[in-house]
């Protein structure tokens, strides 16, 4: 601990950095900061630095609103495009209360609590994230527009995708900043690109998403663009999603793998599937987060309505990808990338935990295209679908106390006021679409 503070100390200097920014994520998974000039660090290093937290979403009121952050050494990283002289260094934290216990309404902290009870059933919880957005012009003052001028499909070359060189610089700048990235691409949609990066432990991959994100957008707007994570921008196209391929290890091993299954998965593998499965329609209020996300989750665009899986069809909520070993992975196929990372995971293992202490067994697989069969033949396999609203998806989360355990109180109780408004707030207005159809019409 004291070596890593003095190792950033050190790299600080070297590095000529002026400024460090403390970040943290609201419950809502949005990335704040407390920016700091470099004689400051020794402090925030040792945690002494203090913040309002009544100004945070979620966080707290008025009357209890001293907070202090920790950072946590391992996430030490200069922002590469910031200018040479002056360079600007990052420190994610955790959220600390006055009386040095830590905040439970940190979504960081929150993850970590569950990763530890994983830790305590001797499991490591990796995960590999495909977060998918789209790349939108602006408009001459900046403002972005819904225009892609980029008729690219999948894995389509230049000179059609004109996101290129906006993607080459962010995958430049991400590699900078230590990830490794794996692949890059052009999605399905005009204007619609991926990074992948590869798989790490969870909270190492829940903070390289938030970092994911901000380094997007950041250097979209570089090159004069508009990145965004929103689910579904356009209608009738495909949305961005965040499948978020998960395994757990046993040290070294890889505790989903058994060579001598017939899909070549262990028994811990199908308990943590029956899990994902049992606790779906519960955790999706945290998993796809917006209004909008429910847009995204409609047939015909390869996001997930049915909650099944299958060793090969990219329908089904869960797909197993086909590598075995150290690679034999659940790829869980609903999250889109509005969500907060922390909470996302941390509901995703609880879930899968769950599965594996009461031994949840999953349902047979799905081979067929699920899409193609009648709602009976769906009613017969046992077939049930996501929320298809965030109502429906909340009112779930509400039946659900293993994923309100995992959130905690705190933030149970803060995401489900907040999130109730959004709804109402959206349910109560009058949406272009009805005008267009009721207002000649009646
Ligand atoms: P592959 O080429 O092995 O099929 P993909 O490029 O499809 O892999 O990988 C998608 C994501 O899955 C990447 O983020 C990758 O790092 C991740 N991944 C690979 N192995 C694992 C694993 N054992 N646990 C979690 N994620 C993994
Ligand atoms: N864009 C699709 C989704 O919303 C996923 C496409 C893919 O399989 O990469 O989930
Ligand atoms: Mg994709
Ligand atoms: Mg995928």
């Amino acid at each position: 601990e004291v070596e890593a503070r003095e190792r950033i100390l050190e790299q600080a200097e070297e590095l000529g950095v002026k400024f460090v920014r403390l970040q943290f994520t609201d419950i809502f998974g949005v990335l704040k900061n407390v920016a700091i000039p470099v004689d400051q660090l020794p402090k925030a290093l040792n945690g002494e630095l203090m913040f309002d937290g009544s100004s945070i979403e979620g966080f707290v009121r008025i009357e209890e609103s001293d907070m202090y952050l920790k950072p946590d050494p391992s996430t030490f990283t200069v922002f590469p495009w910031r200018p040479h002289e002056g360079t600007v260094a990052r420190l994610i934290c955790d959220v600390y209360n006055a009386d040095g216990t830590p905040f439970i309404g940190c979504p960081r902290n929150t993850l970590k609590r569950v990763i530890a009870e994983a830790q305590a059933m001797g499991f490591t919880m990796n995960v590999g994230p495909e977060a998918e957005f789209f790349l939108f012009h602006t408009d001459a003052n900046g403002r972005p527009t819904l225009e892609t001028h980029d008729r690219g499909g999948y894995f389509d070359l230049s000179p059609v995708d004109l996101g290129e060189d906006a993607r080459r610089d962010m995958v430049l700048t991400l590699e900078k900043m230590g990830f490794e990235i794996e692949a890059s691409h052009h999605e399905v949609a005009p204007g619609q690109h991926e990074i992948d990066f590869k798989y790490a432990e969870a909270l190492k991959t829940a903070d390289n998403i938030v970092t994911f994100r901000f380094v997007v957008r950041t250097i979209a707007q570089l090159h004069g663009l508009h990145a965004t994570f929103m689910p579904k921008p356009i209608y009738g196209i495909a949305g961005s999603g965040m499948h978020c391929n998960i395994s757990l290890f046993r040290g070294d091993q890889n505790a989903f793998y058994d060579p001598n299954d017939e899909l070549g998965l262990s028994e811990v593998a199908y308990y943590f599937l029956g899990g994902l499965m049992a606790h779906a329609r519960g955790m999706t209020a945290i998993t796809n987060p917006t209004v909008n996300s429910y847009k995204r989750l409609v047939s015909g665009f390869e996001a997930p309505i049915y909650i099944a899986w299958s060793p090969k069809n990219r329908s089904p909520l869960i797909r197993i990808p086909a590598k075995r070993g150290l690679s034999t992975r659940l790829e869980v196929r609903h999250p889109d990338p509005s969500c907060n990372p922390y909470l996302a995971i941390a509901v995703i293992l609880k879930a899968g935990l769950d599965g594996i202490k009461k031994k949840i067994a999953p349902p047979p697989p799905v081979t067929s295209n699920i899409y193609h069969m009648s709602e009976e033949e769906r009613k017969k396999l046992g077939i049930e679908t996501l929320p298809t609203s965030l109502k429906e998806a909340l009112d779930e989360l509400e039946k659900d106390p293993v994923i309100i355990e995992a959130l905690g109180p705190h933030i149970y109780e803060r995401f489900m006021e907040a999130k109730r408004i959004e709804w109402e707030d959206y349910a109560t207005r009058v949406h272009p679409w009805e005008i267009e159809h009721y207002l000649t019409k009646f």
